[in-house]
């Protein structure tokens, strides 16, 4: 073979080497890619797929900062997290704005990727103060049914990562699964908000507090926190019914509910447990504690008249039964500590009638 011959074989060898290297490599990229795809995808609730957006996107494309903006004109996705109790301060690199004109520059040119150098003027909307502020970005709009809902905001502190001259196709790809899971895991959560919401009061209602109950006796045997049940009746309901009419005494149910909750704490739970009854779950709340709220429930009900859409005022009342878990419980399965809680506080509630009515009883084991 000649010299020139064997040269060239060495270098098509070397090239050829270096194209299947390269293959390799993109075929790993690809591989990290789908499986981005698939965790997005199979993302059960919004938290979920925020997760997965905000931690497995960084760390699969080595990325410094990652920021999710969310368009939500009307707060109806905000209003379905909060019900959820999804605590969005938990999540500061996901932004809700109000509407498109709010990403200021950004806006007339995100019909497709928005890639370059970082500046103030035109990024300063997707990376607003404490986010540390990147060296290079690139802003990829979501879009849905040819609508614009938020973009993913990618931020690398190596100023040549996001040249305005890279390929976005990957990019583009990745931003249509994450519009299409976002929009999956929100009427995801929506239906669940639904199927947990009593539809006359709008409080919880008494799927959401058996699921809710159990969840919260895991928790407090895991920290060790008190954990309080109150069952609560209005008094004389059915006579109620019977002077003021049953679209009247529905009314009533929605004021009684919204006085209940007036004197909640954001992270305790109101449902309506069935008819004139409502059940609420205090958290990390001793017996003296919750009674001190009973007793603030009570007297907000009995102490002020309700007022009907028809101008029409009437006085209701409510008795109260309290049951906490006690330290004894701790060793059972969590069902039977959530019925014994349930039952117990009926039982409290039942003295509360016989004692009177517009009482507040604290569950008492040697009165059973
Ligand atoms: P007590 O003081 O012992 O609790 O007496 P009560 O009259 O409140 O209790 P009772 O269980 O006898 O009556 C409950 C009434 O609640 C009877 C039922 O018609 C009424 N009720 C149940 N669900 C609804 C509802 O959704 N709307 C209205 N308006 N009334 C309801
Ligand atoms: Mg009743
Ligand atoms: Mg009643």
């Amino acid at each position: 073979m000649s010299k020139d011959l064997l040269a060239e074989n060495v270098s098509l060898r070397d090239q050829l080497k270096n194209l299947l290297e390269q293959a390799h490599r993109n075929q790993q990229i690809m591989r990290r890619h789908q499986m981005l795809d698939l965790k997005f995808i199979g993302a059960n609730s919004f938290t979920e797929l925020i997760g997965s957006v905000f931690h497995a996107f960084s760390e699969t494309s080595e990325l410094d900062t990652v920021v999710l903006v969310l368009l939500d004109p009307d707060y109806s996705i905000r209003r379905i997290l909060a019900d959820l109790h999804i605590h969005l301060h938990e999540f500061p690199n996901l932004i809700f704005l109000q509407n498109e004109s709010e990403l200021g520059d950004l806006q007339i040119r995100l019909h497709k990727p928005v890639l370059g150098r970082y500046s103030e003027q035109l990024f300063g909307s997707v990376f607003p103060e404490p986010l540390p502020t990147p060296a290079s970005v690139a802003v990829v709009p979501l879009i849905r049914n040819h609508t614009l809902i938020g973009c993913l905001a990618l931020g690398s502190g190596q100023d040549g990562r996001f040249d305005g001259n890279i390929a976005t196709d990957f990019l583009e790809h990745q931003a249509s699964i994450v519009a299409i899971c976002i929009e999956n895991v929100i009427n995801k959560e929506l239906l669940k908000h639904i199927g947990w919401t009593d539809a006359l009061t709008r409080v919880n209602n008494r799927r959401y507090i058996e699921h809710r109950l159990l969840e919260e006796i895991g928790r407090s045997k895991r920290h060790g926190y008190a954990l309080s049940c109150m069952y609560i009746d209005i008094d004389h309901f059915k006579q109620i019914n019977d002077t003021i009419g049953h679209q009247g005494g529905d009314e009533v149910l929605r004021e009684v509910a919204g006085r209940i909750k007036a004197e909640l704490r954001l992270s305790d739970a109101l449902g309506r447990f069935g008819g004139e009854e409502f059940v609420a779950l205090l958290i990390d709340a001793e017996p003296v504690d919750s009674s001190n709220v009973a007793e603030r429930i009570r007297a907000s009900i009995a102490e002020q008249p309700l007022t009907l859409s028809s101008g029409q005022t009437l006085f209701a009342t409510v008795s109260i039964g309290i049951a906490t878990l006690e330290e004894s419980d701790r060793g059972n399965t969590a069902e039977a500590i959530a019925q014994k809680l349930i039952v117990s506080a009926d039982q409290a509630l039942y003295r509360a009638k016989s004692g009177g009515r517009n009482k507040v009883v604290i569950f008492d084991q040697r009165q059973v």
